[in-house]
């Protein structure tokens, strides 16, 4: 299937493919995850390879662009963290590694360099892309802004973050930066709509209003495992082991980010009566909400944005979980649990 360039990308797009000629050898593309900056480059690196383009957008029939459809061009890298890669797992294994690692480091950058030495297959520019950026380990990001201080000839970086400001100083000064903006709400949910989401205003609401993360959303656990936990969250009275037990196959990442956007929104309910994550718990956020203090909340939610940090590994998975609902039954309560809170 060819590459689309969503309708909020159209004008940056159009903008880029003008200067097909004249983009230079290092580019930074920034915007919030979930907005589809991954696909926009892709597209951009065949539409600047396509030997036959129409409009200066990739013609979809040359053998460069169908080198790119089958994910073989010749001349064109992507560099993930190992994690991102569908044979990741089998990769750290190899290594006697239990899990993929999460960054970028120096070895795979430095593997770039025998692709880049090689001769170019056909038009003479390769292009290497690198997602996200922020994932560059130091020593990885060390060795790419040798190559972008010095660059090979006929090659072209392109860096994809949505954090940027993790990247360090030296290597943005590099790039040119092109911001890929987030849609208007309006656009987001037609094409949601367009794509088969039944209810677009509210995934688009769990995900700052990111598209395709929204989309990502529609794979039927999600919404379930939603209600099953805002469903014992909002229990008259909440036992936290009963619904420990009860989420202890979700996943815990989901689980922490379900549990900080409740908080926030009992936060955002006490303080200026509006629920920003939550519409369709709003009613039920607001009656919670009007029991505590708003001291409290602010509290609770600090407490789960520090186990952020811990989130993909935590040693003990069903403690894990049981100490945040035990937090939240605290706070419930009007207890201050924080220091026996574990760390
Ligand atoms: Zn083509």
């Amino acid at each position: 299937m060819p590459i689309e360039v969503y309708p909020w990308h159209q004008a940056r797009w159009r903008e880029l493919v003008q200067r097909r000629e004249g983009l230079p050898h290092a580019l930074l593309f920034r915007g919030r995850e979930g907005i589809g900056k991954l696909d926009f480059v892709r597209k951009l690196a065949q539409s600047l390879a396509c030997t036959s383009p129409v409009e200066n957008a990739a013609c979809d029939e040359c053998q460069s662009c169908r080198w790119f459809a089958a994910d073989a061009h010749p001349d064109y890298r992507e560099l993930l963290p190992e994690v991102m890669r569908p044979s990741g797992a089998e990769e750290a294994a190899a290594q006697g590694r239990s899990k993929p690692r999460e960054e970028i480091v120096v070895n795979e950058v430095r593997g770039l360099e025998s692709f880049v030495n090689l001769t170019a297959h056909q038009t003479g520019a390769k292009t290497i892309v690198l997602y996200p950026a922020e994932t560059l380990n130091v020593n990885a990001a060390n060795a790419l802004l040798k190559s972008l201080e010095e660059p090979p000839p006929h090659t072209r970086f392109m860096l994809v973050s949505h954090r940027p400001s993790y990247l360090p100083a030296t290597i943005i000064s590099r790039c040119q930066q092109i911001v890929l903006p987030t849609p208007p709400v309006e656009m987001a949910e037609q094409w949601l709509r367009e794509q088969g989401v039944t209810e677009p205003a509210l995934s688009l609401a769990q995900t700052g209003n990111a598209p395709l993360a929204a989309l990502a959303l529609d794979d039927g656990a999600f919404w379930q495992q939603r209600k099953a936990l805002f469903g014992g969250l909002a229990a008259p009275t909440v036992d936290a082991f009963a619904l420990a037990e009860h989420v202890r196959e979700f996943p815990i990442p989901r689980l922490l980010g379900w549990l900080q956007r409740w908080s926030y929104d009992l936060l955002s309910a006490k303080s200026v009566g509006l629920v920003r994550y939550n519409p369709d718990y709003a009613k039920t956020l607001g009656q919670v909400a009007s029991r505590l203090r708003a001291v409290d909340i602010a509290r609770f939610h600090r407490t789960l944005v520090r186990q952020q940090r811990s989130v993909h590994h935590p040693l003990n998975p069903r403690l894990y979980i049981e100490q945040l609902l035990f937090s939240y039954t605290a706070l419930l309560r009007g207890e201050d649990l924080t220091a026996s809170y574990a760390r």
